[in-house]
């Protein structure tokens, strides 16, 4: 009797559920794999996070196409986990399961005034940016003349960016037609980004930072006497990876400019702790601590507040300190880490024992780190433990349970398949032909279902 191949079930289409897909189809033999999207459309981030200018990072899109076509590969978007389908179905119908759903939401700062009219989650300018359906019905209001970004990070870089940019650079973007109007519209004459650390310490890449130096339309202005850094800095940047001494270098560079007089002025701020959002009824300033840097006794370099304050007036806040992971249906969750708790990707009980047939990868699985490509290793990393269980008969599946597309009509359930993302797909290039654009996205859940019905 010939084996039945092994089904497996990745809920999540972003980067580490495609990497996780490729290897288990790669596999030998290789495994059937089914995914599951609470969207109409695959990719996560790599459509709807990854900032609309950077194309060429989108284009990893191409290696998630080449996994989609290959054999034993099926696509079954707009289906909600605890609405449509539960862990309890998923275990019953497949060998194994790979939770690669992200980390969903942001972290809060917990500082007075963040919720009030005007201070966003940057995750939220970016969706909407990005054309994600559930953010389109969000306004924002950038007539101030200065918006602040809080962190240091590559988001952070996006968004400061993205408030700078010029029709011209907008103009081949998929960005949002209401998107780049509200950007081109926008009073925003000066964006402050602001790190609680030094520059040593920033966690934005070298590429991402200098590209801020090749604006058309804004300055670039660092304080030099931001940029002096104190002995346990020096002490680090000697042993230190390139990227610390990278990012150093350029910034000394940009520390060195004149002002050439361009519309919109993009400041980099350092060693400043946001404490207060400040406004009556929207923001209208960020009231900041000035820090100073101490190493611990772990090494980790620390930001320490002074009693020295200022306020930043300013007219729209968004706040880039990190995305964390949102608990899922049935599962065990890691509040701390907002990971699902896991070894290696393995998920873990309340006691640490393996849970037989669940796995994970990506953001859930490690937190929201590293590039792309990082989740390639990590995918990897989880489908072979997965093909090790396997091999050592650890996972079982009812196999008189059926099929998730007959359970999926049997409960009326209106799922998007591999086609009808095509049929997205295709259309979307379509529309963005014509204006020099990759697509013009659709981005209401009515457009594009209607479209993935087509
Ligand atoms: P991130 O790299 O973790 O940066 C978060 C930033 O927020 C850090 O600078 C952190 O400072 C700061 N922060 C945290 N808590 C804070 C607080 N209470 N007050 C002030 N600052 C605070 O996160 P991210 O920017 O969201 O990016 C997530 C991941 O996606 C990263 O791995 C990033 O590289 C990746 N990404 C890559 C690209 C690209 O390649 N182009 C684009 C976007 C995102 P501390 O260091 O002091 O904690």
């Amino acid at each position: 009797m010939t084996e039945m191949p092994r089904r497996v079930a990745v809920v999540g289409s972003g980067p580490a559920g495609f990497y996780a897909a490729g290897a288990l189809l790669a596999a030998d033999p290789p495994a059937e794999v089914d995914m599951i999207e609470r969207l109409p459309t695959p990719w996560g981030l790599v459509r709807l996070g990854v900032a609309p200018d950077h194309e060429n990072i989108k284009a990893v899109s191409r290696a998630f196409e080449r996994i989609a076509q290959r054999p034993g590969f099926r696509f079954f978007g707009n289906i909600e986990l605890g609405r449509d389908l539960t862990n309890a179905d998923l275990v019953r119908l497949y060998d194994a399961v790979i939770y690669s759903v992200g980390a969903q939401t942001d972290r809060r700062l917990g500082i007075p005034g963040e919720d009030l009219p005007g201070s966003w989650a940057a995750t939220e300018f970016v969706a909407w940016y990005n054309g994600h359906p559930d953010f389109q019905e969000l306004e924002f209001d950038l007539s101030g003349e200065r918006a602040v970004v809080i962190g240091n990070g590559n988001v952070a870089i996006d968004v400061a960016r993205m408030l700078a940019l010029t029709a011209e650079e907008l103009a081949p973007t998929d960005t949002t037609e209401k998107a780049e109007r509200a950007i081109l519209e926008s009073g925003i004459r000066d964006i402050v980004m602001l790190g609680r650390r030094g520059p040593a310490q920033a966690s934005f890449t070298p590429p991402e930072l200098q590209e801020l130096g090749e604006l058309v339309g804004a300055d670039v202005v660092v304080d030099p006497a931001e940029l002096e850094l104190d002995a346990a800095s020096e002490a680090a940047l000697e042993q230190d990876r390139e990227r610390a001494r990278r990012n150093v270098e350029i910034l000394r560079e940009f520390a060195a400019r004149e002002p050439t007089a361009k519309s919109k002025t993009l400041r980099l701020r350092f060693k400043v702790s946001p404490v207060a959002i400040l406004g009556d009824e929207r923001v209208e300033a960020v009231e900041v601590v000035k820090n100073v840097l101490e190493a611990g006794l772990d090494g980790q370099i620390r930001a320490v507040a002074t009693d020295e304050r200022e306020v930043i007036p300013c007219g729209v806040v968004f706040r880039s300190v990190g995305y964390t992971g949102v608990a899922l249906p049935d599962l065990p969750f890691d509040e701390r880490r907002g990971t699902l708790p896991n070894q290696g990707g393995r998920v873990l009980d309340e006691r640490g024992e393996p849970i037989p047939g669940l796995y994970c990868a990506g953001w859930i699985k490690r937190g929201p780190s590293g590039v792309i490509g990082t989740n390639k290793k990590d995918a990897t990393e989880t489908v072979e433990l997965v093909l090790e269980d396997a091999e050592a008969g650890l996972l079982v599946r009812d196999r008189e349970a059926g099929n998730l597309e007959d359970l999926l009509v049997e409960r009326g359930v209106d799922f998007v398949a591999y086609g009808g993302w095509e049929a997205i797909n295709g259309l979307e290039r379509k529309r963005g032909e014509p204006v020099g654009r990759p697509r013009i996205k659709l981005c209401t859940w009515e457009e594009l279902l209607a479209a993935g019905r087509s």
